[in-house]
């Protein structure tokens, strides 16, 4: 019996399906095709599954989706607009206590920017919430007032509409409309302040309800840098530029170069998260973990432009490379990227499941309007320009390209990427909130509220997945029609 679980008054469930760990202890790597993962219980709806992700050590995403760095994909306005996508929930927001004056508000509105400021018992978060202060709280106070308590102005608690801890922002939009409030603080049930939502806020996220931001309220980007002297450079510039995050572009990450660059990026620049790759192997991303990285890129030969495991002979499914990396990346939390090789939203959620933190698109991303490139028609379909960085297109257009394929110098190229063509998909300001809404109704299905909780569930044995035969995966499509129309959103 040791193999039945009782469930209730009904009697014995039998165990069903494979945990991860019996999955890919066979020596066959698997593709995100080659798997399923069976269903849970589910107890919540899609819309509550909190997607919040960790890209690094120390950047967490909203939403679990990265552009690759690739000159087909990713410009400028593709990553303004995939930054675009984050909760309205500020949960260290500027807070005053009673004690501080009018002078230290006016002084916050010009280091800030804004006036509706929390005041709290001790002048921090988590302290019991007394008032609020907001420029029509002192508009009309004389220069000698800049001295008066903010006890003696502040609107109190008592005249406050707060909304309790655990709100979702709809919620909290609704309470905020009908309380026609410029700001909604939001406390426990100890009354102590945990988060507050700005109505400007709410009004920008009614567009961009899911940008990802860093400590000063810019949106996060990243950029890849190669592993050679003169990258140093473009490292300086993209440092001073503000990006957040560098990610060390190489299709075999495992190398002399990459260690001596991250000990370089970490020497110089303390500060800045670095995320190292590509990797398939734990022995790989040992390296680079040892060598310092905050984040680890995996994917090698699984990507759609990718001819890197037919010419090189080296590379990974990249089902088995995600679970392999990530299984031993988590022991010294370091979160790793699925980067390559996704088609579909349910490869997102199995890449996921299998313990990535975030995916990396290239080819479901190319196309839309804010991907590099102009459109134009082939037998009448609409179509942009998609390329491998290690076609010998991109190679022969730029040197950074033959870095990441160590081909620089070479006398004879070796393409480990072709060129092509992907037919248009329209603005990703419709395209990614498909994909959001695809992981949640994933996530519930299994029944998972969260990104982490998926992973424990994993993690634990308690997610369980089968392998699927050929005929498994005919019968997983569309099939036994004469014709068909597949619209996804
Ligand atoms: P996709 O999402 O399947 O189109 O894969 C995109 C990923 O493929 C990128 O993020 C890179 O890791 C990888 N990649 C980009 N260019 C090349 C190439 O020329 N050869 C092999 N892999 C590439």
């Amino acid at each position: 019996m040791a193999d039945y679980l009782i469930s209730g008054g009904t009697g014995y469930v039998p165990e069903d399906g494979l945990t991860a760990q019996q999955l890919f202890a066979s020596a066959d790597g698997l593709t995100y095709n080659d798997f399923l993962i069976l269903p849970g219980f589910i107890d919540f709806i899609a819309d509550e599954v909190d997607l919040t992700s960790a890209l690094t050590r120390k950047i967490t995403l909203k939403t679990p989706l990265i552009s690759s760095p690739m000159d087909t994909v990713t410009e400028a306005d593709m990553a303004i607009a995939m930054a675009k996508f984050e909760q309205g929930f500020i949960t260290d927001p500027v807070v005053l206590s009673p004690s501080h004056t009018v002078g230290d508000v006016l002084e916050a509105k010009i280091r800030h920017g804004f006036s509706g400021i929390p005041v709290t018992e001790t002048g921090a978060m988590g302290s019991k919430l007394v008032g609020i202060v907001t420029s029509r709280d002192i508009d009309f106070l004389a220069e000698k007032d800049h001295t008066t308590l903010l006890s003696e102005v502040m609107t109190p608690r008592i005249e406050l509409v707060v909304a309790p801890a655990g709100v979702t922002l709809k919620e909290a939009n609704e309470i905020l409309q009908r309380s026609k409030k410029g700001k909604l603080p939001i406390v426990n049930d100890r009354d102590e302040l945990v988060a507050i939502i700005a109505r400007t806020d709410l009004k920008k996220n009614r567009d961009y309800p899911l940008a990802s931001k860093d400590s000063h309220k810019q949106l996060l980007c990243g950029a890849a840098v190669g592993t050679r002297e003169d990258d140093k450079y473009r490292l300086d510039l993209l440092t001073q530029a503000g990006a957040d995050v560098i990610v060390l572009d190489s299709s075999q990450g495992n190398s002399v170069y990459q260690i001596a660059m991250v000990h370089y990026i970490k020497q110089k620049y303390p500060h800045l998260q670095v995320i190292g790759g590509n990797v398939v192997t734990a022995a790989q991303a040992k390296n680079l973990i040892d060598a310092g990285v905050d984040g680890l890129r995996v994917g090698m030969g699984c990507g759609s432009i990718c001819i890197t495991q037919e010419v090189m002979a080296c590379g990974r499914p990249q089902g088995t490379a995600v679970y392999k990396v990530a299984e031993y990346a988590r022991r010294f939390g370091v979160p790793v990227i699925a980067d390559g090789g996704i088609q579909t939203v349910g490869h997102v959620v199995k890449a996921l499941a299998l313990g990535a933190s975030t995916v990396m698109m290239g080819s479901l991303l190319a196309a839309t309007t804010e991907a590099p490139g102009e459109y134009f028609f082939s037998d009448g379909v609409r179509l942009k320009k998609y390329r491998g960085m290690g076609s010998l297109d991109a190679m022969e257009k730029s040197s950074s390209s033959q870095k990441r394929y160590f081909s620089e110098g070479d006398k004879v190229k070796i393409a480990q990427g072709v060129s092509g063509s992907v037919q248009d998909k329209g603005s990703i300001q419709k395209f990614v909130p498909y994909l959001i809404a695809g992981i949640q109704h994933g996530c519930q299905d299994i029944g998972a509220r969260s990104l982490s909780v998926l992973r424990s569930m994993m993690y634990s044995g308690e997610l369980k997945f089968e392998k699927r035969t050929m005929s498994a995966q005919i019968e997983g499509g569309v099939h036994g029609l004469h014709s068909y129309e597949k619209r996804l959103y």
